[in-house]
This record gives structure tokens, C-alpha cells and sequence, in this order.
């Protein structure tokens, strides 16, 4: 991809299934990449896969002085922030009637006050460098690109995520308003991921389970962690420097034809 050597890099949830296949993509294109995680043991094995990080945060993104904190550490790690990939997050599978007051706002805090407080630190920082560059050019981009981890579940209704499900709707909606407000200088966009196998799910379905979710996929096969990297990193390159306050979907074909593509 154009324009990634050297960029620095953050990644939340890095530790986990797409968030570290991201990590690795990010360090092939050459730049500097940090991966933040509540999971120091995941983060642990991060930096055994992968020595070439620029440093591991352990914090909770759902805290907003953790990250506060989280990011002088950052400061630290990476002079200059270029590019957020705002990856993570968790759901919790349970009937609508069933909600607890705690489990809805456990998965909005992480889901979407934790997005929140990590897009306003990493971008008051893009703005900020751009503002001390004595070459500011005023091309889209220029000042640092935010991409927020949304999915297909905030586009379409499913049953037993609706705490999920809302809380990716707002992620989508939360991308296109700071995307107006920080253009030109930073562009914001939100990818939207269908079913995508990662290590930890390849562990827990069984046979039938992988079988049930692959016949609703046009493609015919859940996506791979590294799939939706290559997303992330072709909307962080420069050539995607036209594209802003907008979500891309990446499911196999899975939401293309709604009711009608169901076996
Ligand atoms: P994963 O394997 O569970 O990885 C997520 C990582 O984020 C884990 O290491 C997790 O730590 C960490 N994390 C969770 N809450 C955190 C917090 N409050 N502060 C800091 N780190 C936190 O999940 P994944 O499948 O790679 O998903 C990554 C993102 O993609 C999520 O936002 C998810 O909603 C989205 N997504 C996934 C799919 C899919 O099919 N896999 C589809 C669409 C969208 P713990 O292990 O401690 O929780």
C-alpha cells in the first residue's frame, strides 16, 4: 500500500483475533505499530509473535483516564501518531428480555464510550501535529487517518445481540460525524465485518456450528482476521485518500441480498 512506511500506528484490541493479524499487516507495510489491550497475557504473546512492535499499552479503553494515561504512554512509544485503528470491543450473546441493566451498559462502555474516548485522544493529537508541521499540506488525510471497527451487526437487526447490534450502529454514526468535524486534516472511516473466524472462535465451533454460519455466506466461508487487515490497511494508505465518513462492509456477500440470499 502507498504511503504507510514509517507511519505510526495504534491498535486497540490488538491482542485479540483481528486486532493482532492488523498489528502484523501494519508492521509489513513498515510502519511503527503499538497494540493496546486489557489482555496483558494476550499481549504478552503478541510481542513473542511479533518482536518487531514498537510497544505494548495494557489498558481499558471503556476508562477514560486509563486512556488518558494510555496515551502518555503512547507519547512515549511513538512520536507521532498517524493512524488509530479503534478495534476493540466484545458482545455478549443473550435474548433482548434477558439484558441486564450491568451486561447493556458493559458492552456500550466498551463498545462505544470506549471508541469514543480513544478516537478524541488519538485525534486531538493528529490535529495537534499537524498544526506544529511547517509543511501543512491541506490534502485530505494529511494530518492522520482514524478507522473505527464497526460491523454488519450495526447495519442489520440479529437476534440475541441487540445491546451489540446497537452499540455498532452507533460506532457507524459516531464515524461519519467526527469525520465531518476533523476533515480535512484527518479522515475517518468504519469497517463492518460479518462473520470472521478468528483463533478463538476456530477453537470453539464445532463442526456443525462453522457449517450453519458458513451457508448464509454467499462466498461460501467465514473471512479471515487478515482479510479485514488488508481493509484497514488500504483505507489507511494513501490511496484512499479521497474517502471519508464512510463504512465498508466486508462479509462475503452476507447482508447483499437480505431475506432473499438465505438458503
Ligand atoms: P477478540 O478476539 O475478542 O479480540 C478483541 C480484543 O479486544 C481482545 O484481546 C479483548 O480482550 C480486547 N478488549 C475487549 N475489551 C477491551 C477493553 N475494554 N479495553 C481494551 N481491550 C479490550 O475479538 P475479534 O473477533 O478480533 O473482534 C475485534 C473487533 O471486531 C471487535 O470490535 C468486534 O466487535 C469486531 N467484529 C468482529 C467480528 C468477528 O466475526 N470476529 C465481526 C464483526 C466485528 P479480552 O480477551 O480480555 O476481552
Amino acid at each position: 500500500m502507498r504511503g504507510l512506511k514509517g507511519k505510526g500506528v495504534l491498535i486497540t484490541g490488538g491482542a485479540g483475533g483481528i486486532g493482532a493479524a492488523t498489528a502484523a499487516r501494519f508492521l509489513e507495510e513498515g510502519c511503527r505499530v503499538v497494540a493496546l489491550d486489557r489482555d496483558q497475557e494476550g499481549l504478552e504473546r503478541l510481542r513473542r509473535e511479533l518482536p518487531g512492535l514498537s510497544g505494548l499499552i495494557c489498558a481499558d479503553v471503556s476508562d477514560p483516564d486509563a486512556v488518558a494515561q494510555a496515551f502518555q504512554e503512547l507519547d512515549a512509544l511513538l512520536s507521532g501518531l498517524d493512524i488509530l485503528i479503534n478495534n476493540a470491543g466484545i458482545s455478549l450473546r443473550h435474548p433482548f428480555l434477558e439484558i441486564s441493566p450491568q451486561e447493556w451498559r458493559e458492552v456500550m462502555q466498551v463498545n462505544l464510550d470506549g471508541v469514543f474516548f480513544v478516537a478524541q485522544q488519538a485525534a486531538r493529537r493528529m490535529l495537534a501535529d499537524v498544526s506544529q508541521s511547517a509543511d501543512v499540506s491541506q490534502s485530505a488525510g494529511e494530518g492522520g487517518v482514524i478507522l473505527q471497527m464497526g460491523s454488519t451487526n450495526g447495519l442489520m437487526g440479529y437476534p440475541y445481540y441487540a445491546d451489540y447490534n446497537a452499540s455498532k450502529a452507533g460506532v457507524i454514526e459516531l464515524t461519519r460525524s467526527m469525520a465531518l468535524e476533523l476533515a480535512p486534516k484527518v479522515r475517518v472511516n468504519a469497517v463492518c465485518p460479518g462473520f470472521i473466524l478468528t483463533p478463538m472462535q476456530e477453537a470453539e465451533y464445532t463442526p456443525e456450528m462453522r457449517s450453519a454460519f458458513e451457508s448464509k455466506v454467499p462466498l461460501g466461508r467465514l473471512g479471515r482476521p487478515a482479510e479485514v487487515a488488508a481493509l484497514f490497511a488500504f483505507l489507511a494508505s494513501d490511496d484512499a485518500c479521497f474517502i471519508t465518513g464512510q463504512y465498508f462492509v466486508i462479509d462475503g456477500g452476507e447482508i447483499a441480498g437480505g431475506l432473499a440470499s438465505q438458503p
